[in-house]
């Protein structure tokens, strides 16, 4: 028996977890390694900030969709990789030898830029520590009679989707001591996005009483402190990081190509241009025509991923996909409203936040949620 290991529970991983439950791989023993028994879909993390849905109903239940799939779950994470062994070591001692493997690990957060973060702030990243942590800062605010100022750091999408989910979570719940800022490095929220879904953005922060801090650039933290390259300081009682991804070490270190940051460099077939018997898919990816790390793009490589891994099984060619060049992203404005934005158009409604919604339960309840 041949042996296919998927490395990690991501978005590409789903789909092909789907796959193999509809047509299992013949001859292949299949193994998923994952540090959790559940996939948080971060597009609804903000959602449960913000108190619109409970937990289980944005968690995947990945060790039922690796039943479903005929896959043998490892509840552990990976540490290393022997490329010239074809072997993984995990984090619980376990050492999993494979003929092939695919790698949807995702991204880890950018703290190693930014000194004194994991001791003094929160970052988003990993989404389980996040989700352990949240609730215990809720009960912080709310022990403080006082003025409390949350900052979230970063604001891509993910962070500026949070400062208005805790802001709506405080209007709801009446937490009125609660100040929210949103610190970003650009002159105006959402660096990547459309300038009309900008200009939005800034509009609704100021709208909703979240206040803007443009042009800063952080250098690090120290305690209720974030220090920037210039300007003065920016206090705070908690803070929420959330400025972008980095790549593990070990593909690096285990000899895969790389791009110049460590994320592994894959060609059409998503096979490593170093190694043919590693594909990888997803932010732990770098595509050959660069692409932004977002969950559309690692969802969308799923269905090529899984048909790509049965080609190679069965002792066909992999077939070669080209990204679409552009995505469209949701984001959430809190209070049950949402922007569009696809190129350089943008549109904002209560009306995409009911389309977000539906798409989102609808991915979750695809694959099986933990509720
Ligand atoms: C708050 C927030 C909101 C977002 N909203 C959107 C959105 O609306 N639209 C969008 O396109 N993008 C969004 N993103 C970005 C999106 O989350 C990522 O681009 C997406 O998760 C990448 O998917 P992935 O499959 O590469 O990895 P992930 O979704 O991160 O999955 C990786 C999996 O691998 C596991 N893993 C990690 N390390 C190991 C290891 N060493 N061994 C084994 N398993 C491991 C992890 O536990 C996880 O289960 C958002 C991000 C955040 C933080």
């Amino acid at each position: 028996m041949k042996r296919l290991v998927l490395l990690g529970g991501g978005h590409a991983h789903l789909g092909v977890l789907a796959d193999l439950a509809e047509r299992p791989l013949v001859g292949w023993d299949v193994h998923l390694v994952s540090p959790y028994r559940r996939q948080i879909y971060s597009g609804m993390l903000p959602g449960w900030v913000a108190g619109h849905y409970p937990i289980e109903s944005c968690a995947i239940a990945l060790d039922r969709l690796a039943r479903n799939a005929r896959a043998r779950f490892h509840e552990t994470a990976g540490r290393a990789l022997n490329a010239a062994d074809n072997e993984i070591s995990c984090a619980d001692g376990t050492r999993l030898n494979f003929d092939l493997l695919s790698i949807d690990t995702g991204p880890l957060p950018a703290t190693d830029l930014l000194p004194g973060s994991l001791e003094h702030a929160l970052p988003i990243r990993p989404i389980e520590a996040f989700v352990a942590a949240w609730p215990g800062l809720v009960d912080r605010m709310l022990s403080r009679c006082r003025r409390f100022d949350l900052v979230v750091l970063g604001a891509g999408a993910a962070g500026v989707e949070l400062a208005f989910a805790a802001r709506h979570r405080a209007t709801v719940d009446g937490w009125s001591h609660v100040r929210i800022t949103l610190v970003g490095s650009g002159a105006m929220p959402l660096e990547d996005a459309p300038p009309c879904a900008r200009r939005q953005v800034a509009r609704l922060l100021s709208q909703r009483g979240v206040t803007w801090l443009g042009d800063r650039r952080a250098l690090g933290f120290a305690a209720g402190r974030i220090d920037f390259d210039q300007g003065p300081s920016q206090g705070f009682d908690a803070c929420l990081v959330v400025t972008g991804t980095a790549a593990p070490a070990w593909p690096r270190a285990a000899g895969l190509a790389t791009d110049e940051h460590g994320f592994i460099r894959v060609g059409p077939t998503l096979q490593s241009v170093s190694h043919p018997q590693v594909f990888a898919a997803g932010d732990v990816a770098a595509y050959p025509d660069e692409r932004p790390k977002s969950g559309v793009y690692a969802v969308k490589a799923g269905p090529v991923l899984a048909g790509n891994l049965r080609a190679v099984c069965e002792g066909c060619t992999p077939r070669a996909w080209t990204p679409q060049k552009r995505a469209l992203y949701l984001i959430s404005t809190g209070n049950r409203h949402a922007l569009a934005a696809w190129g350089p158009w943008s549109i904002g409604g209560d009306w995409v936040w009911k389309w977000k919604n539906r798409i989102d339960r609808g991915f979750v309840r695809r694959f099986g949620t933990t509720a």
